[in-house]
């Protein structure tokens, strides 16, 4: 018997979109590339928040492949002055979404990717041993593009329905849970109207 599919071709708007599935830890519309900046959970089933960063390498400039460098520790620290602060650092996020929606995985959900460092929510620390972190290539005084939004917005559904744990209320940003140290994903992130299209989304 064939399954029924909701197929869906308009992408013009964020309110109907496409889900893509997560096998053994991948998302199906990623691509994927594998960073040596993770190890192993504790659990799997702590899986229970959901943490949207922005980066750009250099700050502010989009495109290149330095984040995915950064991510896989090849990054060139002659190539810009800032780089030297950062080349060392040993860090990653499972998902980065480009600025024309394109997604890199960089590390299983299943294991645990360095993105949020010190941090704390809701009285609990370390949260990379319970989270997943989503880098939005960006900045912190520049808007998101469309794009992201539509894809953080079927990444979220999936991570949901896969790791059932991941509400709408388990979903903030690295400042929030950093709030000393991290100002990302910033005030140009618009969280109503992602959460909108959450909601939205997660009716159909
Ligand atoms: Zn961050």
């Amino acid at each position: 018997m064939q399954r029924k599919q909701r197929v869906n071709n308009n992408f013009s708007g964020i309110n109907k979109i496409k889900t893509a599935f997560i096998e053994k830890g991948i998302l199906g519309s990623a691509t994927f590339i594998c960073s040596p900046n993770c190890d192993a959970r504790a659990n799997e089933a702590d899986i229970s928040l959901l943490v949207i960063h922005n980066i750009s390498l250099p700050p502010g400039k989009f495109g290149g492949d330095y984040v995915q460098q950064l991510f896989t520790n090849c990054l060139n620290p002659e190539d810009h002055p800032y780089f030297q602060e950062i080349y060392q650092l040993e860090v990653s996020a499972h998902l980065f979404i480009r600025r024309n929606g394109d997604i890199i995985q960089f590390v299983p959900f299943y294991q645990r990717a360095w993105h949020a460092g010190q941090s704390h929510f809701r009285g609990k620390e370390r949260c990379n041993d319970f989270s997943i972190g989503i880098e939005l290539e960006g900045s912190d005084d520049q808007a998101f593009t469309p794009e992201q939004y539509e894809q953080l917005t079927s990444i979220t559904i999936s991570l949901m329905r896969h790791y059932p744990r991941i509400t709408a209320d388990k979903i903030c940003g690295h400042q929030h849970i950093a709030y000393q140290r991290k100002t990302d994903p910033g005030p140009e992130f618009d969280w109503s109207k992602y959460f909108n299209a959450l909601k939205e989304n997660l009716k159909n």
